[in-house]
């Protein structure tokens, strides 16, 4: 949907626009330099577009222009001009691109920032496509005339004042390209003079693959950093690399180069974020890896090189080994992308290895961060599943709250006797504590770990196993359970007969009733069938699907606890108590309770209320 027209040479922006620009005006000026970063990568962008093109099509405008960047200022006129002579804009680029939000949650975004009162940072603005507008910040009023590459194209002026409206028209022919140009605020004047914006500039203009000239005096030296030696490249200049690529306020976390020769050749260097974004699992806003043919950029954001549980990392891949007028079709289906991205995953897991094993802080770092989308790959990447699930952490009942620890770890601890690896899932720790199915575990200190994230639910219960030990939820009913923990039950007999009871009161409710070996100090638990979910599974598929209805649930009775003795004693006097038989629903509704599945809790109430009464009897 284009804008709409107020008359020929007259446009309106929608109401989201507005509401944009509005924000980016009034409230997100923390650092308005980011503008000359905006605009420096738009033409740098543009430019890039006409080196390639160039490479395949002959019939384009001033086919033998310099590709290159000016940009002059005027102190005197307080006066700010940006030009390239890249690929520029048609007069419908103009309407269609300047002027509308490329992703529909920026808005919403932006909004949350600034209600949060977070430093509404301007950086963000770059990731989301909006890049051009960050110039709102230091003027009233932005000026761009383009002519597009095409033969025959003609020149247009686009005018805006911010907040409404914007205006085009037709001017006197100019050459190939885009000039934006604007008088700067007085509180901006500083962006008119030559050696601040010399200074400014200084940053990232080398990693610009064009020279780029301040009021004509030439200031970058055009280098790809990835070709350079590891012992020639100053951590200053990857940090500032990194930062011209990643939009990221923070250094990275880490990098790595590699220069692979052989059957395969490319260069690439890769940077690990510190933290993550907060749009980490939505692709639609990712630019992970950079494409270059032989240092000349193909493509941004680049899918074919990196499976998705990767995509977090940032960087520049260089091969020799594609054709020049290599388009998207031809990544996507392309064989050496196919093995570069093999190679690369290798790499990335073989870096995340090393941390995990001889840097654990900066591994514990990486994994509270980007932890759930690697544990995607598991899914999804069979190659490499082995040593994804090496790079697993978790909390465990055996450590304090937040140390996690590795499966390895856990297998080195089991017992001679322990056969499998139980964990359990949960939304948090502290409700996983309160989980009666954990007690037979901790009081013989049967190692269980703890599953938190909500990736899990997807993740983990397809890995069947680790060291050919079967990963097993201790919520399943058929576990093994070997350690004598049952003291002074009732009578075998008496057990059966409440065990028939429980099965008569509570019918079809459940699969099935058993006596509880695992139980301690609770009458009774829910615990999951063979063919059952997982409780937080099933929460998940619920979630998913409105019409999912939870399987049946054993129910264990615990026939040492003193409710059940109680129970047996009643059942003696007078097998058709009522008591006995509100006792029966009322532990079976406690335990549903527990878990957050009680349909409703009236009846439960109403009984509760009874046994109170009872209870509170004087006699
Ligand atoms: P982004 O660059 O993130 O897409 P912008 O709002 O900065 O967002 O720019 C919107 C679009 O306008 C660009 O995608 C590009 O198509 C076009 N554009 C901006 N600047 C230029 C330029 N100097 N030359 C050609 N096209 C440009």
């Amino acid at each position: 949907m284009s804008d709409k027209q107020i008359n020929q040479n007259q446009y309106e922006y929608k109401a989201e626009m507005k509401q944009l620009l509005h924000l980016i005006v009034h409230s997100l000026y923390t650092h308005p330099e980011v503008f000359l970063r905006e605009l420096i990568s738009n033409s740098s962008d543009a430019l890039n577009k006409i080196r390639f093109r160039r490479l395949t099509d002959a019939n384009i405008l001033d086919p033998d222009s310099e590709l290159k960047i000016s940009i002059d200022v005027d102190e005197k006129e307080n006066t700010f001009a940006i030009t390239d002579t890249g690929i520029g804009m048609t007069k419908e680029d103009l309407i269609n691109r300047i002027g509308t939000i490329a992703s529909s949650g920026t808005l919403e975004f932006l909004k949350k920032l600034k209600d949060e009162n977070k430093s509404a940072d301007a950086n963000l603005i770059g990731q989301f496509g909006v890049g051009f507008y960050s110039a709102f910040m230091v003027t009233d009023e932005i000026n761009i005339e383009s002519t597009y590459a095409d033969m025959n194209s003609k020149t247009y002026k686009w005018k805006s004042l911010g907040e409404d409206k914007f205006f085009i028209e037709e001017i006197e022919q100019k050459p190939r390209g885009t000039k934006i140009h604007f008088k700067l605020k007085d509180e901006f004047k500083e962006y008119s003079q030559n050696w601040n914006i010399k200074s400014t500039l200084k940053k990232y203009s080398n990693f610009v693959d064009f020279p780029i000239y301040v009021n004509g005096e030439k200031v970058n030296i055009v280098s790809a950093l990835w070709h350079r030696k590891k012992d020639e490249i100053k951590e200053e200049e990857l940090n500032d690399f990194y930062t011209f690529i990643s939009n990221d306020t923070k250094p990275p976390l880490d990098h790595l180069l590699l220069n692979i020769e052989g059957t395969l050749n490319f260069k690439a260097l890769i940077f690990f974020p510190e933290t993550a974004p907060p749009n980490l699992f939505q692709d639609a806003l990712e630019k992970s890896l950079q494409l270059y043919s032989n240092r000349i950029f193909i493509q941004d954001d680049c899918k074919e090189l990196l499976p998705d549980y990767l995509k977090f990392v940032k960087g520049v891949v260089d091969t020799e080994e594609l054709p020049l007028n290599v388009s998207r079709e031809v990544t996507q289906s392309s064989p050496v992308l196919a093995k570069i991205k093999n190679v690369l995953t290798s790499r990335i897991i073989g870096q995340l290895e090393d941390w995990a094993e001889n840097d654990i802080p900066k591994y514990e770092k990486f994994y509270n961060n980007f932890g759930s989308l690697l544990k995607t790959g598991l899914n999804s990447d069979f190659t490499h599943k082995d040593k994804l699930i090496g790079l697993l952490r978790f909390e465990t009942s055996l450590k304090p709250k937040g140390e996690k620890v590795s499966l390895k770890d856990y297998v080195k601890r089991m017992a001679e006797d322990q056969k499998v690896i139980y964990y359990i899932m949960g939304d948090h720790r502290d409700l996983i504590e309160m989980n009666p199915n954990l007690e037979y575990f901790r009081k013989n200190d049967i190692e269980v770990l703890y599953l938190t994230d909500p990736v899990d639910v997807f993740t983990i219960p397809y890995i069947f196993e680790y060291d050919k030990k079967q990963l097993k939820s201790i919520e399943k009913s058929d576990i093994d359970i070997n350690k004598d923990t049952v003291k002074e039950p009732v009578s075998e007999s008496q057990s059966k007969n409440i065990i028939e009871l429980f099965k008569k009161v509570l019918g079809n409710k459940v699969e099935d009733v058993i006596e509880s070996k695992r139980l301690i100090d609770y009458p009774v638990t829910l615990v999951v069938g063979k063919q059952g979910f997982d409780p937080q599974v099933e929460k998940m598929m619920q979630y998913i699907d409105k019409n999912f209805t939870h399987s049946k649930r054993i129910l264990e009775v615990n026939p040492s606890h003193q409710i059940i003795k109680n129970m047996a004693t009643l059942m003696l006097v007078d097998s058709n108590n009522e008591l006995i038989n509100n006792t029966i629903l009322q532990l079976y509704e406690g335990a549903l309770l527990l878990e957050g599945k009680l349909p409703s809790p009236n009846e439960f109430l109403r009984r509760m209320n009874e046994f109170i009464e009872i209870s509170t009897k004087k006699d």
